[in-house]
């Protein structure tokens, strides 16, 4: 059932063949289950200085990095981007209020992925536009033995967050891999689309309230409703890679 999205992408970068040797893995909403603490820390932050924001539009904006998500919410309610200082004060105010959340737990079954494609010898990524210092952290207490500093693509290296392609492409830059030779692994629909700008081949995992189509239409090559629905069917896609 994978194998035409395969031939697809092939056909449509020019690729010699699809050969996986790196997962760039997302952070929020498929390493962690961590979104509905981000979604509603940003309705509160935002709902704090007067401006309107739900939960779904969090989830729809979802990859960008704190700064631009304030700039859609002011672009809308005001016709410009905010100042400097306006941003600094709701994204502190949003991080206080995220870290008053409950502690984000692993996405269940991802430890569970990690490690299959860990035995496979795939190497393993993180691309996020998380500013978070204290999840980023966290993933050697979370995942140990799984990832490395130096295969880590965060916001504070990135001048564009996703939607825009650079965070894939400095991955892919870090990797030394050809874009047919890498799999992005992404929850959200700016992520998918960040991934497709770079020219890699995106799962799309749909572990959030948005609608599967969302993904699809971001241009997503698969799409799963869960990452155990991944997780379960892993062998038989990395089957027709190779
Ligand atoms: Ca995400």
């Amino acid at each position: 059932m994978f194998s035409a999205e395969i031939e697809k992408f092939i056909k449509k970068g020019k690729y010699p063949t699809f050969r996986p040797k790196a997962i760039f893995f997302d952070m929020d909403g498929v390493l962690f289950d961590s979104m509905k603490s981000h979604a509603s820390a940003w309705v509160e932050a935002l709902r704090k200085v007067g401006l309107p924001f739900t939960e779904y539009e969090a989830y729809l904006n979802e990859g960008r990095t704190g700064s631009s998500t304030i700039d859609v919410v002011f672009s809308k309610v005001y016709g410009r981007n905010a100042t400097d200082n306006e941003k600094q004060t709701i994204y502190q105010l949003k991080t206080k209020f995220f870290e008053a959340c409950q502690k984000p737990k692993r996405m269940p079954y991802v430890f569970e992925l990690l490690k299959k494609v860990q035995a496979q010898k795939l190497e393993i990524f993180v691309v996020t536009g998380s500013g978070q210092s204290n999840l980023i952290d966290s993933l050697e207490t979370h995942f140990p033995g799984v990832f490395n500093k130096d295969k880590m693509v965060t916001a504070y290296e990135v001048k564009q967050g996703k939607p825009h392609p650079e965070p894939y492409l400095k991955a892919l830059k870090k990797s030394g891999f050809e874009a047919w030779e890498v799999i992005v692994i992404e929850n959200a629909p700016l992520g998918i689309e960040s991934a497709t700008k770079a020219g890699l081949f995106s799962i799309g995992v749909n572990t959030g309230p948005l609608e599967s189509k969302i993904l699809t239409n971001s241009g997503a090559n698969l799409v799963f409703n869960s990452v155990k629905k991944l997780y379960e069917q892993w062998e038989e896609f990395c089957n027709i890679c190779n």
